[in-house]
């Protein structure tokens, strides 16, 4: 799989005019050479692929970096992989620092060239291979099934923080590597705050219960949401819980390849502005997935560029009612030809859960 992965990437080098490409973000290390450590360099072109760690992580190396010429550096590997670059070089200027790069400069062969060129492999990781989608498939029937033992479990008269640790305990026993980011338990006001961290009070009866979580598979992330009722609602409270499963359900089927960006967004927010809450929806439609939580391409009023077959995306429109409650609710899809194949499997009626 590697050697596809830098091989694809030694073509856009070439269509870039560049001998080299310095790739220092972990993930993306990861993404080409398999590599698992936390300290490691690829130096990619299509002269050769190399991969450099420090003493530390040879024995992993060995075991997870096929297709790559394996060197081993000192603990600061940029030393190390300076020595090695020529030509026109490119580098990842949307992850290395500011004082990295001027250290990058003065450690340089004479004559060689520095040229920013951070996405490369990102535009790559955007689309998906058999193999990452399997794992993805998991991790998102993970999160399915964590949905269902919350509804087993209940949510009434249990803090936000005890339903976070339970379900991120019990992922785990089922296989997850981890949470694929810290799970959002938020329940009444608390809805109101997308990004809400879940808090000690008690989950209380007939409101709205926000619940957003994930789980690594492979090193590959899910993303679900889904908005429980603790009892009987309010009349506002399923007005907005129905509208936003409509502009999720309309959003969704929006998603295929070839289809701009904004203009999936627009269909959920064109909808939400329609029913007077336009300002409620106050983020993106939707997001990448891949071995990171948010990754491209994105699903925003902002956002350029088309899907394409194989993108993995989270379409997740959300009314946040400040002081009162917020409803959010997200699949995730990949991007076919004629649609889409959602991978999230939770039903998205509304579903009650009590004690
Ligand atoms: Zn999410
Ligand atoms: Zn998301």
């Amino acid at each position: 799989m590697s050697a596809a992965r830098a091989d694809r990437l030694a073509e856009r080098l070439r269509e870039r005019e560049l001998d080299w490409l310095l790739v220092t973000d972990l993930v993306n290390v990861r993404y080409l050479s398999g590599f698992t450590g936390t300290n490691g360099v690829c130096v990619v072109g299509s002269e050769g692929r190399l991969f450099l760690t420090d003493f530390r992580y040879v024995e992993r190396a060995k075991a997870e970096v096929a297709d790559f010429e394996r060197l081993r550096g000192k603990q600061d590997l940029l030393g190390d992989a300076a020595e090695r670059l020529s030509g026109r070089v490119g580098f990842e200027d949307q992850h290395m620092s500011v004082r990295t790069y001027e250290r990058l400069k003065g450690l340089l062969p004479e004559g060689v060239e520095l040229n920013p060129a951070g996405g490369l492999v990102e535009e790559l990781r955007a689309v998906k291979e058999p193999e990452e989608l399997r794992a993805m498939r998991e991790a998102a029937s993970l999160a399915d099934d964590m949905y269902e033992y919350i509804r087993e479990r209940g949510l009434v008269g249990r803090s936000e923080r005890e339903v976070a640790v339970d379900v991120e305990r019990e992922m785990r026993a089922r296989g997850a590597e981890d949470p694929s980011f810290p799970s959002i338990i938020a329940a009444g006001p608390n809805g109101a705050l997308p990004h809400a961290t879940p808090g000690d009070r008690q989950i209380g009866p007939d409101t709205l219960v926000i619940m957003d979580m994930g789980c690594r598979v492979d090193g590959y992330c899910s993303d679900c949401t889904r908005t429980f009722a603790t009892g009987s609602l309010s009349d506002e409270m399923r007005e907005v819980y129905e509208l936003v499963l409509a502009a999720q359900q309309e959003s969704l089927a929006a998603v295929r390849a070839g289809a701009e960006c904004s203009s999936v967004d627009a269909v959920a927010r064109d909808r939400i502005a329609a029913a007077g809450h336009g300002d409620e929806f106050g983020h993106g439609l939707g997001h990448g997935v891949g071995l990171e939580i948010h990754e491209g391409p994105r699903l925003a009023q902002s956002a350029e560029g088309e899907l394409v077959s194989g993108n993995v995306v989270t379409v997740e429109p959300g009314v946040y009612v400040p002081g009162a409650f917020g409803v959010r609710i997200e699949d995730l899809a990949v991007v076919t030809d004629d649609g889409s194949e959602v991978l999230s499997h939770f039903p998205k009626e509304l579903v009650t859960v009590g004690a």
